[in-house]
């Protein structure tokens, strides 16, 4: 196979086959528009590579000029996903004035004062301008993620590619003045080239955020109880550790409250297992709105909650399982006929030293069934210490 046919056709398949694993990628996951971005972007520019390669009837002009809107398009939707994906409000303007000025620029240079080698250079200067608005879009999220940070160099190098090789190109070869033996210039080889890497190395950052997106997903989902919109036992332990340590390095008190709803198995009985279910939903969202962003929540079993309070001691932790209980015993919930009572018993405890979360929670759970003991609708507080070993020290009188 002859080596510039073998380079003409590296692009378009590259950017085919990206355009293709993108579409799957979105086929699975519709809730992401940027994949489906995405896809049309790598399309696009396949079908502005092989429009450089096969006129159509239309004429040599004309298809050069549509072959320079499928990239130009392709340009466009590539800097909106990237930009969309990290977070950052799309800058439609920045990307109208770059993209319509290169284009309207090649256009000048084509039919009006026809000039090869300021196309090249318009059209490379838009391109290179819309990579440093990438990268300026990133600069702001680049520590938050191997991804972003990746793609923030790769953009900034994209921009540097446009612009710095297509002027050394230009310099050092002089200027174009015809097509003929353009396609085996050092300005297309290294154009191709550097394309085909360049834009590589860009999909592989983009697959691996759509990785890292699915697994954040499925980490989310795999920790939420869905009925209750909670963390489910799972997750409140393991968000519940991570606060634990946290509270222990800042030297933070941090206090554990254990709510069990009462008489569930009758509610259910008697209204229904439908209307259980608005209840636990409602109860949830009670306690959720009462932790606030700093508390951890969780349904830690059918009717069994947890609150771990960051920064309450076990007063703080008791005035906020007595004002969950007043406001839940006080108030219906809907869907429940007027007056019907539902109310819920609480276990209190403040973590000692470093206490870990099992035996904050056994103590916690030993208040609580005390709370259900003695009558339910009540919170009962746990104030056993765990054991200290008391080591003296040396030269201490025994
Ligand atoms: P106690 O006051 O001693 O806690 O009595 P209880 O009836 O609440 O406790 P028990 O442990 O005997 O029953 C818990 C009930 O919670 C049994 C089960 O049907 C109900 N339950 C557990 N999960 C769900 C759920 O997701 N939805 C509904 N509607 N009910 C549930
Ligand atoms: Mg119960
Ligand atoms: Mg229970």
């Amino acid at each position: 196979m002859d080596t510039g046919l073998f380079i003409a056709l590296l692009n378009p398949t590259i950017a085919l086959a990206l355009g293709a694993a993108f579409l799957v990628l979105w086929f699975y996951q519709r809730h992401r528009p940027y994949l489906a971005v995405l896809a049309a972007s790598y399309s696009a520019s396949a079908a502005g590579f092989l429009l450089q390669y096969f006129t159509l009837p239309i004429g040599m002009a004309p298809t050069k000029l549509l072959s320079n809107i499928c990239f130009t398009f392709a340009a466009c939707c590539l800097v909106g996903a990237v930009v969309a994906r990290y977070g950052r409000r799309v800058p439609y303007v920045g990307i109208g004035v770059l993209a319509g000025g290169g284009l309207a620029a090649f256009c000048w240079f084509l039919f009006v004062q026809p000039d090869l080698t300021w196309r090249i250079l318009s059209i490379n200067f838009g391109f290179g301008g819309l990579s440093l608005l990438v990268a300026a879009e990133l600069r702001a999220v680049r520590n938050n993620g191997p991804t972003e940070k990746i793609l923030f160099v790769l953009s900034l190098l994209s921009g540097l590619n446009f612009i710095g090789r297509t002027l050394a190109v230009v310099i050092a070869h002089g200027a174009f003045t015809s097509y003929d033996g353009f396609y085996a210039s050092s300005y297309w080889t290294t154009a191709l080239l550097s394309h085909a890497l360049l834009s590589l190395l860009i999909a592989l950052s983009l697959f691996s955020a759509a990785a890292l997106d699915v697994m954040k997903a499925l980490k989310t989902e795999t920790y939420t109880d869905p009925l209750s919109g909670l963390l489910n036992r799972r997750g409140f332990e393991e968000r519940g550790i991570l606060l634990l340590q946290h509270c222990a390095t800042a030297r933070f008190p941090v206090a554990l409250v254990l709510a069990d709803l009462d008489h569930f198995k009758a509610l259910n009985d008697v209204h229904g297992h439908a209307a259980g279910d608005r209840v636990i939903a409602d109860f949830a969202a009670k306690l959720r709105a009462g932790a606030g962003a700093r508390g951890v929540a969780g349904r830690i079993g059918g009717e069994e909650f947890a609150v771990l309070l960051p920064l309450s001691d076990l007063a703080a932790a008791r005035l906020f399982a007595e004002a969950i209980r007043t406001l839940y015993s006080a108030g219906g919930v809907d869907g429940l006929p007027p007056g019907t009572k539902v109310t819920a018993s609480f276990g209190v405890a403040a973590r000692t030293g470093d206490e870990g979360l099992e035996p904050l929670m056994r103590r916690a759970d030993e208040a609580l069934y005390k709370a259900k003991k003695n009558g339910r609708d009540s919170v009962r507080l746990s104030y056993e210490r765990p054991e200290t070993v008391f080591v003296p020290e040396a030269g201490s009188v025994g």
